[in-house]
């Protein structure tokens, strides 16, 4: 049996005070993440501050500039399927249908899938070592079957990925994370959100105890003319990708004006390079340009032995994701090849 106290936040003050007084004290969203890391012993609060109950930060609403702020506590269900987000962040609405399932989507929330944990088969098995979960222990993914680890950003002490899809479109679509804690609030460039494994595996994102996520802010141009998200995984339902892809791009006719490409279950975060975005401007919408773009992205990439096809998937993706972005018409949210 484990003993853990449960208490209920009336607001975001409440709940950050009461998480930061405490270093094994965990805010509880859908649950959907947590407790699988919970059962697996990957975790083990001894205070759960369940932040369901909260009224604000429960919203999708449109802010000055053009832009939307998605509450933390949305649930992923609700903002794909929001007309805000159908209409103008297809792409965000794409990412987030092509994750999980329709039972799981109803219960996370916005704020739990930017915090969800990775997937590393060696990181939820306690009985082995795992940096991530006990610092300093090894890394056993390295030369065990790593066939979900990252091809890019990783160290010598880790190679997982990140899992979430939702993050994908949300790293193409340059969004700010908002958090708040009792001292005060303060904005988070999407990029600086999640972090590479360095010698620091331990740590996901920049995030403090006991900070939290209010809501998520998209500029105004979410790319809804010319965008795709394509998903790459073993099974086409209620898996993880092996490689995904977010793609916006802004055309004059033939030509590209501005391009997002951000990669999915190929790093430690979402993956963007920004030489590669640069490169596309001004170049003429073909798969000669996609391709250039995609040596950019993948320039450094590293496989292990089980995980070296993803190089070669991940280039071809980018290059059939950036040319499907041109036919949007033909896209479904949430429908994958
Ligand atoms: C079987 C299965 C398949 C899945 N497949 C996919 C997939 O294909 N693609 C994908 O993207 N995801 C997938 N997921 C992951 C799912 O999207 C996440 O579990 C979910 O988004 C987490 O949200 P939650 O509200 O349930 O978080 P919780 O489990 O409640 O919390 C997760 C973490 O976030 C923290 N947290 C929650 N809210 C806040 C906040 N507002 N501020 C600060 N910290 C907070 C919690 O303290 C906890 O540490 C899958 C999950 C399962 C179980
Ligand atoms: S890849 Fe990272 S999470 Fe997986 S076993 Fe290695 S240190 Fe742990």
């Amino acid at each position: 049996m484990n003993k853990f106290d449960y208490q209920q936040a009336a607001n975001t003050h409440e709940a950050s005070v009461l998480v930061t007084g405490n270093d094994r004290a965990n805010f509880i969203a859908g649950g959907t993440n947590l407790i699988d890391l919970w059962k697996y012993n990957v975790t083990n609060p001894a205070l759960l501050v369940d932040i369901n109950r909260i009224k604000e930060n429960k919203t999708i609403e449109e802010i000055e500039g053009g832009g939307i702020r998605l509450g933390a506590l949305v649930s992923n269900a609700d903002t794909a399927y929001h007309p805000l987000i159908e209409q103008r962040y297809p792409l965000l609405s794409s990412a987030i249908l092509a994750g999980a399932s329709g039972q799981i989507r109803n219960m996370a929330s916005n704020g739990g899938n930017l915090m969800q944990r990775t997937r590393c088969y060696y990181f939820y098995d306690a009985e082995v070592p795992c940096n991530k979960r006990h610092p300093g222990s090894g890394c056993p993914a390295i030369s065990g079957y790593n066939r979900m680890h990252a091809i890019l950003g990783h160290s010598e002490h880790c190679i997982a990925v990140f899992p979430s899809d939702m993050c994908v479109a949300l790293a193409a679509l340059e969004a700010v994370v908002n958090v708040s804690d009792a001292n005060g609030t303060r904005s988070i460039p999407f990029e600086d959100f999640h972090r590479l494994p360095e010698s620091t595996p331990e740590v996901d994102n920049t995030l403090k105890h006991g900070e939290f996520i209010t809501s998520i802010d998209l500029p105004s141009n979410g790319f809804s003319s010319n965008y795709a998200y394509l998903k790459i995984r073993d099974r086409n339902s209620y898996a993880f990708a092996l490689v995904s892809v977010a793609t916006g791009l802004a055309l004059d006719g033939d030509m590209i004006r501005e391009a997002r490409i951000a990669l999915g279950g190929v790093a430690h975060k979402p993956w963007r390079v920004k030489a590669a975005e640069d490169a596309l401007r001004g170049k003429p919408v073909t798969e000669t340009s996609f391709e250039q773009a995609a040596d950019l992205m993948l320039e450094g990439a590293q496989g292990f032995k089980y995980n070296r096809f993803k190089i070669a998937l991940a280039k071809r993706a980018i290059i059939r994701n950036c040319m499907m972005s041109l036919h949007p018409e033909l896209q479904k949210p949430g429908a994958q090849p």
